[in-house]
């Protein structure tokens, strides 16, 4: 846990005090929390007089595109804008990176740029083993998501006048989503403290669960029941896991973020403590993995042992340069060693 000391907060209000040239940076492939922790930010410093670009690795899946500022806020890297956004980075005065901790996280491209940066950064984050890139580290993992650590993050600042409806319903999205809509083990209290307080500001939190849940078409339905078709149970691991072949993905039409949630399904099942997604993405020639538990099994540390990634306790991710059917194969190996 690395928190800001008293300079350290002193030093970034003053450099806040100025207009500057900000860029606010999320993980590739995003997710509620990233999308919510880099708008929220940008509407708050916005209002600071601040010329800010929110710059997106890779293309903002569709279940996220309503979340006020994405349109005008937001430049995606990989794409038509890389040399808009190589611009706007090598430009920056200040550089936040919100919602992760390794330059590696905003894949090859992006971090090829970052890496060669001078510029000050500023980390705000909830994973675990921090890199050492950031003059300004915020790191907690006890958060429940980066959205709330903006949310605590504003205050120290003494700029939490600034959370106007806006910057309220980013960092709600970010708090709903990471927390599981309010039920993993970090939802405290005080997490819904924050929540009440978002919801005074005017934040319509029945709707961002329509836009977020209830907005999917029949495709997704789809794509789910092919997914729930493939769920295997390995009742002696206490484990479930899904895949979703490449060819399959084809047949259905898989979009980015058609398949975001799925994994969650295989922990609905009794007496099953940890599940896998395994989606093949033949385009990179890999396996990307989603894992998930329950309780105490860390799928952190089984995704940095044996799959090349990371993330928290609960909910990590990872890849196998491998086969999907010898990724499966390697998969039950480490079962049998792991969960014995
Ligand atoms: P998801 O399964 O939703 O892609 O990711 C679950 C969690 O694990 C997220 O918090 C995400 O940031 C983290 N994560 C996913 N993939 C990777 C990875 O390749 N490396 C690391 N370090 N973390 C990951
Ligand atoms: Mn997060």
């Amino acid at each position: 846990m690395t928190h800001l000391n008293e300079t350290q907060i002193t030093e970034l209000k003053q450099l806040l005090a100025n207009p500057k040239k900000i860029a606010i940076i999320p993980h590739r492939n995003v997710d509620g929390d990233a999308m919510g922790s880099t708008l929220g930010l940008y509407h708050i410093l916005k209002q600071l007089n601040h010329n800010i670009t929110v710059v997106v690795p890779n293309e903002i899946p569709d279940y996220l595109q309503w979340i006020p500022g994405t349109k005008e806020a937001t430049l995606v890297y990989e794409g038509s804008n890389v040399g808009q956004a190589i611009k706007t980075l090598i430009e920056a005065d200040l550089i936040f990176t919100l919602d992760f901790n390794a330059f590696h996280r905003t894949g090859e491209q992006m971090e090829s740029v970052l890496k060669t940066l001078e510029t000050t950064f500023v980390m705000i984050d909830h994973h675990e083993k921090p890199d050492g890139y950031a003059k300004y580290i915020f790191s907690d993992i006890e958060y429940s998501s980066t959205c709330q650590m903006v949310y605590d993050f504003v205050q120290q600042l003494e700029i939490s006048q600034y959370i106007n409806l806006d910057a309220a319903t980013c960092l709600y999205t970010g708090i709903a989503t990471d927390s599981g809509s309010f039920r993993f083990p970090r939802t405290t209290g005080n997490l819904h403290r924050i929540v009440a307080d978002l919801i005074d500001k005017g934040v319509n939190n029945s709707q961002i669960h329509v836009n977020l849940y209830d907005n999917g078409d029949y495709n997704r339905l789809q794509i789910l029941g092919k997914a729930l078709t493939n769920l295997k149970v390995l009742p002696e691991y206490k484990t479930s896991y899904i895949t979703l072949s490449q060819e399959e993905q084809n047949a259905l039409n898989v979009k980015k973020g058609d398949t975001e949630g799925i994994v969650n399904y295989g922990l609905t099942i009794k007496d099953i403590d940890f599940t896998a997604f395994f989606t093949e993405v033949k385009e990179e020639n890999m396996i990307k993995i989603s894992f998930r538990s329950q309780g105490n099994f860390d799928v952190n540390q089984f995704a940095r042992n044996h799959f090349n990634g990371g993330g928290h306790k609960n909910a990590a991710g990872g890849k196998s340069f491998d086969s999907l059917e010898d990724t499966i194969t390697k998969f039950i190996t480490i079962l049998a060693i792991e969960k014995k």
